[in-house]
């Protein structure tokens, strides 16, 4: 099946560059050269769009902005923000920082929804004549030599052992000069490219994972878009992260933290964090009496500037939060996303009119010079500079606002997340306490994940690869304690009793939220993550 252009992926960067790609085509009707709007397709790997969309989110308008000039007339947006403060935790108390500092002010911005947001988007790509192929995952790029000519979408209807049911149908190769890639953080196609050696930064990327809930509270426990962002407890000194709490109304609250994908300790798990998190006396009080509604967890490209990648080349792009265009500093990459779509967009359009593949090599320096790169330069060393805990990360900060993002070093080198975990051994710390939900503000990961809406075909091919499950078997058990059992918010990973004695490893693939955190922070890189088939997965439905 011939395509002018397919981009994998209907987020915020996918959505933006299929309309971009709608907007110039219009304004250039007629010309010739030009392909048809219906020529260009997007894949996105969830039953609609919208339903792996997940984010805390507030939103800076700034690329919405340029891209839908009028888009406040009738985007859903939940709330303007009205008020923001930033909190020191401890354990049993909070002090709020006299000024919200800088990056964490949102004056301007808005709390949204980002799967509301994403699924207006799709309607408008749809109304602009281009063709969204939902519950159609990107399987396996397709090349030849060195050229990405195309995309394989995946083939349904398989058993577990990979042999056909009576609903068979195989996945189609979409051949096409253009293939945009925006499939989120660790994308599973980006990933092809990266074991290809094409996509080094000159830092690793590193990850974070956030781990949110929406709850319904009685009315008077927060105003609607009102943020609030808060460091510290329940995080030890040496981890990066932070929590948030914002008003979506004046009774629905989005409330979540984000664990940086680079501790030391392989027992620390993000999801019981996050519900430690809401026992602190100053988050329960927003909570009690209330209802958990939704629940889904995320992970986030932290690594920022020095991260990014060469996000081109022949035959293909990267956007958004695949390329990492995330600013770190603000927890914000919406709008980013937003503008490497368009200016894909308008690379891939002036490909088109003459320029040929010079024009979309010329995709990364011109992010570079956009306000993308200026953003992003500003906080280069930003998250490189907590690498030694919270209290040397805000000195650094402070010494990078003061030299315009530079800190002590020209670039503050980066390590990637699972080469940090330490074994049992040299930490000779004990194995955590269970922990105990209490059901009311507190629950367990089963009962998390059937707040996310996750469905998954159980007769298919597991979609978590495992190279090696002795590895899991036995040296993972007594170097790492199996760390997956903790990382992976969504007991997906479990060690039951094996039969003859000790533990293997258990899968629970139609639990997953699709979040790649196994594939990010497994300690012996032997999980791949691939897409189930298309539609399964979250249903992030209001987050
Ligand atoms: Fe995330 Fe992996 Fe668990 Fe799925 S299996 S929820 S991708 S950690």
């Amino acid at each position: 099946m011939p395509a002018a252009a397919v981009i994998v992926g209907a987020g915020p960067a996918g959505l933006a560059c299929a309309l971009r790609l709608a907007q110039l085509l219009d304004q250039h009707a007629g010309q010739a050269g030009l392909p048809a709007k219906d020529e260009i397709l997007v894949l996105e790997k969830g039953r609609e769009v919208g339903a792996h969309l997940l984010s805390g989110a507030v939103m800076d308008p700034r690329g919405l902005a340029e891209l839908l000039p009028d888009f406040a007339a009738s985007a859903p947006l939940a709330s303007p923000v009205t008020t923001d403060a930033a909190f020191f935790l401890t354990a049993d108390r909070s002090w709020r920082f006299p000024i919200t500092p800088p990056p964490l002010r949102n004056h301007g911005n808005y709390v949204i929804s980002l799967n509301h947001l994403g699924k207006w988007l799709g309607e408008k790509v749809e109304q602009a004549g281009i063709t969204i192929f939902p519950a159609t995952a990107g399987a396996e790029l397709l090349f030849s030599g060195d050229r990405v000519v195309g995309v394989r979408t995946d083939d349904k209807g398989k058993d577990k052992s990979g042999q056909p049911k009576g609903n068979f149908e195989p996945g189609y190769d979409l051949q096409t000069p253009h293939v945009i890639l925006a499939e989120g953080p660790r994308g599973s196609l980006s990933k092809q490219l990266l074991d290809r050696g094409k996509l080094s930064g000159a830092n690793p990327q590193v990850y974070s994972l956030g781990v949110k809930e929406i709850w319904e509270v009685p009315a008077g426990r927060i105003r609607p878009g009102e943020v609030a962002h808060t460091m510290g407890w329940p995080l030890p000194g040496e981890m990066y992260g932070g929590g948030w709490v914002y008003g979506l109304s004046d009774r629905q609250i989005s409330i979540g933290l984000v664990t940086g994908l680079e501790y030391r300790d392989p027992a620390t798990d993000p999801f019981v964090l996050f519900q430690r998190y809401k026992t602190h006396p100053w988050i329960r009080q927003f909570l009690e009496g209330g209802e958990m509604v939704r629940y889904g967890a995320k992970t986030v490209p932290m690594g920022g500037y020095f991260a990014v990648p060469p996000a081109a080349g022949a035959g293909w792009m990267l956007i958004g939060d695949s390329a990492g265009y995330l600013n770190s500093q603000r927890l914000k990459g919406i709008h980013l996303a937003i503008k490497s779509g368009m200016l894909a967009a308008e690379a891939l359009f002036a490909s088109w009119t003459g320029g040929g593949d010079a024009a979309v090599l010329a995709f990364p320096p011109q992010v570079k010079a956009s306000w993308i790169g200026k953003e992003l330069w500003a906080v280069r060393n930003f998250h490189q500079g907590f690498e030694h805990g919270l209290a040397r990360g805000l000195l650094h900060g402070a010494a990078q606002m003061a030299s315009g993002g530079r800190g002590l070093h020209a670039r503050y080198p980066a390590v990637a997340g699972h080469r940090r975990m330490r074994k049992l051994q040299e930490l000779g710390a004990p194995p955590p306490l269970p922990f105990v939900p209490d059901g009311k503000l507190t629950f367990g990961k089963m009962e998390d994940v059937y707040h996310s809406g996750t469905r998954h075909e159980e007769d298919q091919p597991a979609h978590l690869l495992i190279q090696d499950t002795d590895i899991c078997n036995h040296r993972c058990t007594w170097e790492y304690g199996n760390p997956c059992q903790h990382f992976c918010p969504a007991a997906v990973y479990e060690m039951v009793a094996a039969e003859g004695g000790g533990k293997q490893i258990h899968l629970n693939p139609s639990n997953c939220v699709h979040c790649k955190t196994c594939d990010i922070m497994d300690p012996y890189e032997i999980i791949t993550w691939v897409p189930p088939e298309g539609g399964g997965g979250p249903n992030y439905e209001g987050e």
